[in-house]
């Protein structure tokens, strides 16, 4: 029997670097030793193990689900499948759930889970097997439900494996006629919502653009106010690297630099985001394109490259202080979980830079889950009753003002105005506001205490006064 057991060997610092984040962030906080201690602890740490046959022979798969905080119900994160997840990253990840969802005012707590896999090493039908034996052991041991645990895509997984679990958990629950919000990030068909896929991508390019609106915070990098023009550089060409890239062109941005793990192309005058994922499918890299003007075979070459804006959207720990220093970007907006060290954070903002935070930056993908379990639960798609009593209600306002006025619109001005909002419009609606609200949150906090130093900072001290509350509201807390 194989094992690929490494627990040992891993990495242990993600989890203390979150937790000395936040240690630094309550001194600003007037709330009670005992309490801060309870917000900081991850509450139920599950690790288990279980076997898959492959051919002849079996092998032992590792895996966890930890639910950090359950001040609100149910906790809420991602399932990563990698073969570098190990305990204290689920942890940390976990842990920044509940600081994400309390920055964008999402009612749940922090949880994540991880499998310890290479998917690329499974078959399809390994991996269903995998993911389906995964949520048997999390229902086993009650991590799971549309009340308890809400798990959703993360790095390595997606609508198909969110489809098993949500199969599985159906199943395993007949009659429960809520069973679908067990998990988000479905594909449409099984109940998912309209823009999911492309939310977390959205939300980071929403809140770049919100960041660089304001002329005030531009100046004082030396920067012109506004997304137009903006230079940037895009680590990870995956779910959220992809659309993150996709959005800030398609809001004037130019994406001069993009990397994945064969290596980074630039061209200062742009590259076509749309065309080099193309060319990376078909060629299986990003170099050779056609397109670019300066090719990098290391990867991390491709991050030091000159522009206003660094968007990393891989994986944690990808800027320290052994490349901090040779970055160019006047901001780095953390589209991944955790990918700056806070030494290196520490020396970005000494040399005049700004980091705009994970936990806020990526959270457009946990605030349209939210609005995806809203669905399941209420059992019926945005916009489904309201939609046609809306054009209506805009149609006879319209023909009044064109009686009133004698002014005829076009058929097209017609249509813009009569139009009641679609799923999608109302999900990505929500979406922005949700995250320019919660940006002018953050930079309030940040902007009220001279002493608070980092956006990071002043996002923690918001999400542990919200989470706080919660925990008084409950009355465990004086
Ligand atoms: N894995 C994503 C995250 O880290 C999404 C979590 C969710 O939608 O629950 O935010």
């Amino acid at each position: 029997m194989a094992t690929n057991n490494s627990v040992a060997d891993q990495d242990t610092h993600f989890f203390g670097d979150v937790c000395n984040n936040f240690d630094y962030a309550a001194k600003f906080t007037k709330h009670d030793a005992g309490l801060l201690d309870q917000i900081k602890s991850c509450n139920s740490v599950y690790r288990f193990r279980f076997p898959i046959r492959r051919g002849n022979d079996f092998e032992v798969i590792d895996a966890w689900r930890v639910e950090h905080s359950q001040h609100q119900s149910p906790t809420k994160g991602g399932i990563r499948y990698s073969e570098m997840v190990n305990e204290d990253e689920v942890m940390a990840l976990a842990a920044l759930m509940t600081y994400k969802c309390a920055i964008v005012n999402v009612p749940f707590g922090g949880a994540k889970g991880g499998i310890k896999i290479n998917p690329k090493n499974y078959s399809l039908q390994e991996l269903e097997n995998i993911t389906r034996r995964y949520t048997v052991e999390l229902i086993r041991k009650n991590f799971i439900g549309p009340s308890i645990d809400v798990p959703a895509p993360d790095y390595g997984s997606g609508e198909r494996e969110m489809s098993w679990i949500a199969d599985t958990y159906a199943t395993m629950n007949p009659g429960q006629l809520d069973a679908m919000g067990c998990v988000t990030g479905k594909p449409i068909a099984l109940q998912g919502i309209a823009g999911r896929r492309e939310a977390t991508g959205r939300g980071v390019a929403i809140a770049i653009r919100e960041c660089v609106s304001i002329a005030e915070d531009m100046n004082k990098l030396g920067l012109p106010t506004g997304i137009s023009g903006k230079t940037i550089i895009v680590q990870g060409l995956g779910n959220v690297g992809y659309y993150s890239a996709k959005f800030l062109a398609e809001f004037g941005a130019i994406i001069v630099g993009l990397c994945e793990y064969e290596g980074a192309i630039y061209n200062p005058d742009g590259l076509d985001v749309e065309a080099v994922f193309q060319h990376r499918k078909a060629t299986g890299s990003i170099l050779d394109y056609p397109g670019s003007k300066q090719e990098f075979k290391h990867s991390a070459e491709g991050l030091e490259q000159p522009c206003d804006i660094l968007v990393p959207a891989a994986l944690e720990n990808q800027i320290t202080v052994a490349n901090i220093r040779n970055i160019k970007a006047k901001i780095i907006a953390e589209a991944a979980n955790g990918p700056t060290s806070p030494e290196a954070e520490t020396i970005f903002y000494q040399n005049g830079g700004i980091i705009i935070p994970d936990m806020y930056v990526n959270a457009g993908g946990v605030t349209v889950s939210y609005f995806e379990w809203l669905k399941n639960l209420s059992h019926v798609a945005f916009g489904r009753i309201n939609r046609r009593f809306e054009e209506n209600t805009n149609l006879n306002l319209v023909n009044m003002v064109e009686g009133i006025t004698g002014v005829a619109l076009t058929p097209m001005q017609r249509s813009t105005i009569v139009r009641g909002a679609s799923e999608l419009e109302l999900v990505n609606s929500g979406l922005e506001d949700t995250m320019i609200r919660s940006y002018h949150e953050i930079r309030e906090t940040f902007k009220a205490n001279p002493s608070i130093d980092t956006l990071r900072t002043a996002a923690f001290v918001g999400a542990i006064n919200k989470i706080a509350v919660s925990y008084q509201n409950l009355g465990v807390w004086p």
